[in-house]
């Protein structure tokens, strides 16, 4: 490496585009260190998709068929109303056949683990801790550790999530880069237990979803909630009991199976709780601190792009990084190239039309609607209409080709 180009990169967060970042930047001959702030790489969480464009990074990364092995089985997804009453299915191939059929929904969990088991080797991963101060010189950024000893790097990234603490220290409080989209999510799972038994079923009143099943029978359970929650101060404030009971709040009136679902809710060992919201920032990087992923870009998972965006931000992060230029004109690149993309992306989650949580009657009439049509759309040919938005936003990025060879790591 030469000249201005760093060598030595901090990553805050081992999820996704921590990993995906370090991928790349050890292929092309970086040292990096990535410090998480948990004992290990979280593996919770609920399906996920690699679409469009975010294909062709996996593919790029050599871990396309193993990622495509392990895919969630294709699947008949009923949806019920308040009373449990079937309104409509929808079998999950018909949809991601409408999209592009390379595309793969996958546990979240199993695509940490193939990304830290591809890093972990060459990467210097830290858990347990966190950066605790930066201080940017001419020559790196000298950084303190909440539990390490301090140490010095040329380039920093945030890849430590919508509520980032790499964010916070450069470029100040999160409120100003957040925007609520009403709603709180929980994902949580449940122990194997017959009354949790049940194949995928969606339940939705407007504005109220609570998806639940097992991936295979007799298995553990997996539960989506998402509901209207305007004070998005008290999601993140509250404890694990605080949680439980907000959600609880949230369904009281609800039919079907959610009393039963909830009564597991405390037994739960990950729950995953948080606002439904996006960051939006009109800058991603700072000196030598960039962000990527949630940190920077977060669009909520109503657009069911947040894995691609993450994937592809982490490609280009590192691709311009490698480029023989210094890490002012890579991170001004990164922005260039990604910015449009990125917004289109998390546009999809400001409309009222999603699937999985349509948010007033009449989307939820014309949600069903649709698909108990698409049958007789597909076989007419106009099946790709449930998937259109997606389909479009998520191959609307090409990527840029690798700058160099990868190489073997200098010193
Ligand atoms: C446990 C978990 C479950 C999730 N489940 C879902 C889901 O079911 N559906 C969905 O659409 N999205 C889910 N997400 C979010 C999803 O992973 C992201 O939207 C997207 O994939 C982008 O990933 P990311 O790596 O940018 O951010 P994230 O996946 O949020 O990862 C951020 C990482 O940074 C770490 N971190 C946070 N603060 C610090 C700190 N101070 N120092 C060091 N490390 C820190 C976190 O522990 C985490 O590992 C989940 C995230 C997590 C952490």
């Amino acid at each position: 490496m030469t000249g201005a180009m760093p060598r030595r990169v901090l990553i805050s967060g081992a999820s996704i585009a921590g990993p995906a970042t370090a991928y790349w930047l050890n292929r092309y001959g970086f040292e990096v260190t990535v410090v998480e702030r948990s004992a290990v790489v979280r593996h919770g969480g609920y399906q996920i998709d690699i679409r469009g464009t975010a294909i062709d990074v996996v593919k790029r990364m050599g871990i396309y068929p193993e990622l495509s092995a392990a895919r969630v089985k294709a699947r008949t997804i009923t949806f019920v109303d308040k009373s449990g009453k079937k309104v409509a299915s929808l079998n999950t191939d018909d949809y991601v056949s409408q999209v592009n059929p390379d595309d793969i929904e996958m546990a979240r969990g199993d695509l940490t683990s193939v990304l830290y088991a591809h890093t972990k080797d060459d990467v210097e991963y830290v858990f347990n801790d966190s950066i605790e101060s930066l201080d940017m010189r001419a020559d790196g950024v000298e950084v303190t550790f909440t539990r390490g000893a301090p140490r010095t790097f040329d380039v920093v990234i945030g890849a430590d999530g919508i509520h980032s603490n790499t964010r916070r220290l450069v470029f100040g409080p999160e409120e100003q880069f957040s925007l609520h989209l009403g709603y709180a999510v929980a994902i949580f799972e449940l122990p194997s237990n017959p009354a949790y038994d049940l194949p995928p079923t969606v339940y939705n009143v407007p504005g109220r979803v609570a998806g639940f099943g097992t991936q295979v029978p007799g298995g553990p359970a997996q539960a989506f909630l998402a509901f209207a929650q305007q004070d998005h101060g008290s999601v993140r404030e509250a404890d694990f009991e605080g949680q439980c009971a907000m959600i609880a709040r949230a369904y009281a009136d609800d039919g079907w199976k959610i009393p039963e679902i909830l009564k597991g809710l405390p037994s739960t060992e990950d729950l995953y709780f948080d606002n439904v919201g996006q960051i939006r920032m009109d800058e991603w990087t700072r000196g030598r601190v960039a962000l990527v992923g949630d940190s920077c870009f977060a669009p909520a998972f109503l657009s069911g792009q947040g894995t691609s965006m993450a994937l592809i931000g982490s490609y280009v992060l590192a691709t311009e990084l490698a480029s023989e230029r210094d890490h002012k004109t890579a991170f001004a690149e990164y922005e260039r190239q990604c910015r449009d993309f990125m917004v289109k992306s998390q546009n999809l989650a400001l409309h009222s039309r999603s699937t999985i949580l349509p948010r007033t009657k009449k989307a939820l009439r014309k949600r069903n609607r649709t698909l108990r049509l698409l049958p007789i759309l597909k076989r007419l040919g106009l099946g790709g209409i449930l998937g259109r938005a997606t389909r479009e936003a998520s191959n609307a990025f090409i990527l840029p080709e690798l700058r160099s060879e990868p190489r073997q790591k200098v010193g």
